[in-house]
């Protein structure tokens, strides 16, 4: 479709980042495109009602302040440990060297809020599924998991069974 060229004509691939081996898909391209950017946090945003846009540190900020905006909605970050000032909640998970850990503050949603969890690259689905948790945990409902691109041979979505994972691109 048009979306997803203008997606993929502003992806860019830089191998061997952050470690060897590894092809990084570089959103700056896209990020700098007025056109391909607002098109991106239209479709993001969607049109279903949501309480709650999650972005998750650091590249899901960039795409979620603004669908949140579009969609009328509030902003909830999700950062690494030791970034949020009051209380929250941690998840840890897996990485393929180590692990991680992100936290939401405790008080992020009412009871029932509903949310959409928006990120630019799914790759293992590891940070979506601890996300999803968080979200959980502090009491909100997950509608669904906004993604501009989504790595399919990385089997994700496979982690994420039951959450409605909406990906622009699929690669
Ligand atoms: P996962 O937990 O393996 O699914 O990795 C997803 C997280 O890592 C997301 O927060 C992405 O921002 C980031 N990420 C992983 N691979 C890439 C990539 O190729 N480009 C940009 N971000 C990536």
């Amino acid at each position: 479709s048009d979306l997803s060229t203008l997606i993929l004509d502003r992806i860019r691939d830089v191998p061997d980042y952050p470690k060897p081996g590894v092809l990084f898909k570089d959103i700056s391209p896209l990020l700098a495109d007025h056109a391909a950017f607002s098109a991106v946090v239209d479709a993001l945003a969607g049109t279903e009602p949501v309480d709650k846009i999650v972005g998750i540190e650091a590249r899901g900020f960039i795409l979620a302040a603004p669908v949140a905006y579009r969609a009328g909605a509030g902003f909830v970050p999700v950062r690494k440990k030791g970034k949020l000032p009051s209380e929250t909640f941690a998840e840890s998970y897996d990485l393929e060297y180590g692990s991680a850990t992100i936290e939401v503050h405790r008080d992020a949603f009412a009871k029932g809020d509903r949310v959409l969890i928006v990120d630019d690259v799914l790759a293992t689905g590891g940070t979506a599924e601890a996300t999803v948790e968080l979200v959980r945990r502090a009491g909100a409902e997950v509608i669904g998991l906004g993604i501009l691109m989504e790595l399919a041979f990385l089997k994700g979505r496979e982690r994420l069974q039951g959450v409605d994972v909406r990906s622009l691109v699929i690669v």
